[in-house]
């Protein structure tokens, strides 16, 4: 096949969920493409939480031992009003190579992708954006790219858009995305941060005004993300301090840095399909929610590497019938994440007696072990079911 024009699997989006894929693809030997519109990939952090499912499919890959040579290993998570610590979940205890959660910016994620597809010759063509695309007769999709060079077509036998939360994809393919956006906004910051608050642990602190989360990140650095009625668009260290002051812990926090911020609207939707035909949909061209809990990407990759193991026992030979597996496998397990997170995203702003009951129930039901370890392996994402991987094709091509 010339690569560029007639491939098995077109992958449109090189985010971390695109470029997953590839490695997934590209592991297997299974011809693919992939391209994206922007020229060059995000500078920025976004997704800031790696936890242990995903480290799990990502070893498979080759790749989780140089993500966490580039993170923070944080082994606890707090829920927290004020210094009151409500539930103090402890990752250590799991059933799993990787008992914590890595705290790393999303672009050191995507470049550790990166460099791991282009090691095994893989490559993103970038500038190129997925304008539509015709299924033939044939059941084989052409795909219509806009770039520099004017349009061009690339036939594939397989179309995947992991192309973000406004997948142009999933809206030619007809797709509903049901769901609505929080009314509030999310505030998203990397600062350097003076703080009494423990180095090995992320924070969650449930506040009337809206929750805040504060988590280590390498060089000494903390990700804050709080939710804020009224933002701007790129707050400054003063607005973080303020949120922290009147949400974080009591001690004084400073503010020393602020590397880069941001202000975004979070919507909580899911696609009604995760495939049409040809056409499959993975990561936020298939399901967003609340950063709460940092589940988005981690959910999003584990997509891709199921995705691409099934497509891979195709490619060698398996029954096609696998491909409709991933729909039933994949989308449960968002539709449990965008309820999970959105239950957390409410249950952190409640005020008054509500806020009251609810300490009291954290605090009682922190106290039980059974708890505690539900709810590591709910964040680890462990409780789900795993996703198909290399080392798992065949088992689930037969189910
Ligand atoms: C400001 C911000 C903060 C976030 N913070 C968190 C967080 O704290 N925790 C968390 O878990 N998640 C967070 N997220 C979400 C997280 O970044 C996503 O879950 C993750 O990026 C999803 O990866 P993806 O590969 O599915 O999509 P994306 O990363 O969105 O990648 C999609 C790619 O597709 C390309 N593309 C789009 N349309 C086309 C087209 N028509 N043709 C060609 N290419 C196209 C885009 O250029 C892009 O490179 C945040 C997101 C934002 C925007």
């Amino acid at each position: 096949m010339d690569a560029v024009s007639n491939t098995s699997v077109l992958v449109v989006g090189a985010g971390p969920v695109g470029l997953t894929l590839a490695l997934r693809l590209a592991a297997a030997g299974v011809p693919h493409l992939v391209v994206d519109r922007a020229a060059a990939p995000a500078r920025f952090s976004r997704a800031a939480v790696v936890h242990a499912r995903t480290l799990e499919v990502l070893d498979d890959l080759g790749v989780a031992g140089t993500l966490v040579e580039r993170g923070v290993v944080v082994p606890n998570f707090a829920v927290r009003d004020r210094d009151r610590t409500l539930l103090r979940i402890d990752f250590r205890g799991l059933p799993t190579r990787f008992p914590y959660t890595l705290m790393v910016p999303q672009d050191v994620t995507e470049a550790v992708l990166h460099d791991a597809v282009a090691a095994r010759g893989g490559a993103v063509l970038r500038g190129q954006e997925l304008v539509g695309y015709e299924i033939g007769a044939d059941g084989r999709v052409t795909a219509r790219l806009d770039g520099p060079a004017g349009t061009r077509s690339v036939t594939a036998d397989y179309l995947v858009g992991a192309d973000g939360m406004h997948s142009r994809i999933r809206e030619l393919a007809g797709i509903e995305f049901t769901g609505s956006a929080y009314p509030q906004s999310f505030v998203l910051a990397d600062v350097a941060l003076d703080s009494g608050l423990p180095p090995d642990e992320v924070e969650l602190f449930f506040s009337p005004h809206g929750l805040v989360v504060v988590a280590p990140l390498p060089q000494g650095r903390h990700r804050v993300v709080a939710t804020v009625d009224d933002a701007p668009e790129y707050p400054d260290a003063d607005d973080i301090a303020a949120l922290l002051d009147e949400r974080g812990p009591h001690s004084a926090t400073v503010v020393r840095d602020l590397v880069w911020s941001s202000r975004f609207r979070v919507h909580h939707r899911l696609a009604q399909h995760y495939r049409r035909g040809p056409i499959f949909l993975a990561g936020d061209a298939a399901h967003v929610h609340s950063p709460a809990g940092g589940q988005g990407m981690n959910t999003g990759i584990q997509d891709a590497a199921d995705l691409g193991s099934r497509l891979a026992a195709v490619a060698a030979g398996g029954d096609p019938g696998v491909l409709d597996g991933y729909e039933a496998s994949r989308r449960p397990v968002a539709g449990q994440v965008v309820s999970m997170t959105d239950r957390m995203t409410r249950a952190a702003t409640l005020s008054g007696p509500a806020a009251q009951i609810r300490n009291l129930a954290l605090r009682g039901l922190g106290m039980l072990p059974p708890v505690r370890r539900a709810a590591a392996r709910t964040l680890s994402e462990l409780a789900y079911p795993t996703p198909m991987t290399a080392a798992s094709p065949l088992a689930e091509a037969s189910s």
